[in-house]
C-alpha cells in the first residue's frame, strides 16, 4: 500500500473536469492577456453594510462566542420562518420546521446521509449542481440523472423514469431557478413533483438559492407552496447569493418535521452549528427592508442585457434569463462545449465554464456568470464581436 491510501469513495471521485481551463487560464494570466473571468458563480459586490454592521456588533459580545446550538438560535428560525411567509407565502413552525445551515452546500451532501442506504437510487438533474451526485456517492447512493433539455423549458421529463429505477429511487433532487441553466419552474411543475413524489414514495429535496435573484418582475416561487409538498419536501435557501454572502457560510433549510429532524440528526453528528454572530448578521438581512437585493438585481440585469446582446450578435441564440446570474448559452456548431471554451480564453481572453462540466447533459453549452462589473462585461462583448469561428 501507499501512503496516503485514500478511501474508495475518493479513488471513485470523477476528474475535475475544469483543471484544463484552470490551467489554461493561468497560462494566460501569465503571458500578460487581460483574462476577463465569467467562469465563476460567486459574487463580485460586497455584502450590504447593515448586514456587515449586525455582525460587527454582534462579535464584539461575548454571548456570541460559545457553541451554537446545532439547530440555529430560535431568533434565527423566526426570523426565516416569518421571511418565508413574506416573500414566500409558506406557513412554517420556526421550532420544528426550519433548521439552520453552513451554506446550502452542506445540506445538500448531508441529507443523503440522513436518508439514503446503498443501493437506493437518488434522482438528480443534469447539467446541475455537482454536490447532487457526489452527495449521494459519499452515503453509497446510486445517482441516476434527469437530463435537462431546452426542448422541454430545461425541467425534467419525470415520466422518462424507467419502473425499475422508480422502485428503488429515495430522493429527487432538483433545482429552479436553474444553476447552470437559469431555467425557471412554474407551480404546476411543482405540483406534479408532488404527485410523482407521493406516488412513489420519493423525498423531494429543492435547491432554492437563487430564489430572490429574478429580473423583469419574475417571482420565484417556493416549492413548498405546491398543494402537499410540505408532506414529503424539504427546501433549501442560501444567504450567499441573495445578499452577497458566500464566505459568510450561512443558509437553512425549511419542509417536513420529519425531513427536518432526519438532516438535524445528521448535522449534530457532524458539525456544531452556525456562529451566532453570524446568524445574528442573518437576521439583519432576512428581517430589514429587501431594497438591497432589489438594487443587486437591477445591477446584474443591466449586466445580463449587455452580454445577451453582444451574444447575439455574435450569433448565439440566447433569451434573456428570468433569474439566475448565469446565462446558458448554445456553442456553434462544429464545437465541444469545452473546445469553445478553449477558443474564447485563447481568442478574446474570456472565461466561460463549459457545460459538460456540470454532468454529461450539459454538453453543447457555455455558462457565463454575470458576476464581473458592466464595463468588463461590455469588454468582452467588444472582443467576442472580432472572434471567427
Ligand atoms: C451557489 C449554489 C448553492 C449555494 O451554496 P452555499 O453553500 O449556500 O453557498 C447551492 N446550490 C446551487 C445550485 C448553487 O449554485
Amino acid at each position: 500500500m501507499t501512503f496516503p491510501m485514500y478511501s474508495d469513495r475518493i479513488n471513485a471521485l470523477p476528474p475535475y473536469l475544469f483543471a484544463a481551463i484552470d490551467e489554461a487560464k493561468d497560462e494566460m494570466i501569465a503571458k500578460g492577456v487581460d483574462v476577463i473571468d465569467l467562469g465563476v458563480g460567486d459574487p463580485d459586490l460586497p455584502t450590504h453594510p447593515h448586514i456587515v454592521e449586525a455582525m460587527r456588533e454582534a462579535v464584539c459580545d461575548p454571548k456570541t462566542h460559545q457553541y451554537p446550538s446545532y439547530a440555529g438560535m430560535p431568533e434565527f428560525r423566526e426570523a426565516a420562518a416569518e421571511w418565508c411567509k413574506k416573500y414566500k407565502g409558506i406557513e412554517l413552525d420556526p421550532a420544528t420546521e426550519v433548521l439552520s445551515l453552513i451554506g446550502s452546500k452542506e445540506a445538500v451532501a448531508h441529507i443523503p446521509l440522513a436518508f439514503v442506504n446503498p443501493g437506493d437510487v437518488v434522482l438528480y438533474t443534469d447539467p446541475g449542481y455537482p454536490v447532487y451526485k457526489i452527495g449521494t456517492l459519499f452515503a453509497g447512493g446510486e445517482p441516476y440523472s434527469l437530463p435537462l433539455k431546452a426542448e422541454n423549458s430545461f425541467l425534467p421529463d419525470l415520466d422518462s423514469i424507467p419502473a425499475d429505477i422508480l422502485k428503488r429511487a429515495k430522493l429527487f433532487f432538483f433545482n429552479y431557478p436553474n444553476n447552470p441553466t437559469s431555467a425557471t419552474a412554474d407551480m404546476k411543475f411543482f405540483e406534479k413533483v408532488v404527485e410523482f413524489c407521493k406516488k412513489n414514495d420519493i423525498i423531494a429535496v429543492h435547491d432554492n438559492a437563487y430564489s430572490q435573484m429574478v429580473y423583469d418582475g419574475y417571482d420565484a416561487p417556493s416549492f413548498l407552496a405546491a398543494e402537499g409538498a410540505m408532506d414529503i419536501g424539504i427546501e433549501l435557501y442560501s444567504h450567499s447569493k441573495t445578499y452577497n454572502m458566500t464566505g459568510w457560510r450561512l443558509g437553512f433549510a425549511v419542509g417536513s418535521k420529519a425531513l427536518i429532524k432526519g438532516l438535524g440528526k445528521v448535522k449534530s453528528n457532524v458539525d456544531s452549528g452556525v456562529f451566532d454572530a453570524i446568524q445574528i448578521a442573518g437576521i439583519a438581512a432576512l428581517s430589514s427592508s429587501q431594497a438591497c437585493v432589489d438594487d443587486t438585481n437591477k445591477i446584474y440585469e443591466e449586466r445580463r442585457n449587455v452580454l445577451i446582446e453582444g451574444l447575439t450578435a455574435m450569433g448565439l441564440e440566447v433569451k434573456p434569463p428570468k433569474a439566475t446570474f448565469y446565462v446558458w448559452a448554445p456553442v456553434p456548431t462544429g464545437f465541444t462545449s469545452i473546445e469553445f471554451a478553449k477558443l474564447l480564453l485563447e481568442e478574446a481572453g474570456i472565461v466561460a465554464t463549459p457545460g459538460v462540466g456540470f454532468g454529461d447533459a450539459g454538453e453543447g453549452y457555455v455558462r457565463f456568470a454575470l458576476t464581473k462589473p458592466v464595463e468588463r462585461i461590455k469588454e468582452a462583448v467588444e472582443r467576442m464581436k472580432k472572434l471567427q469561428f
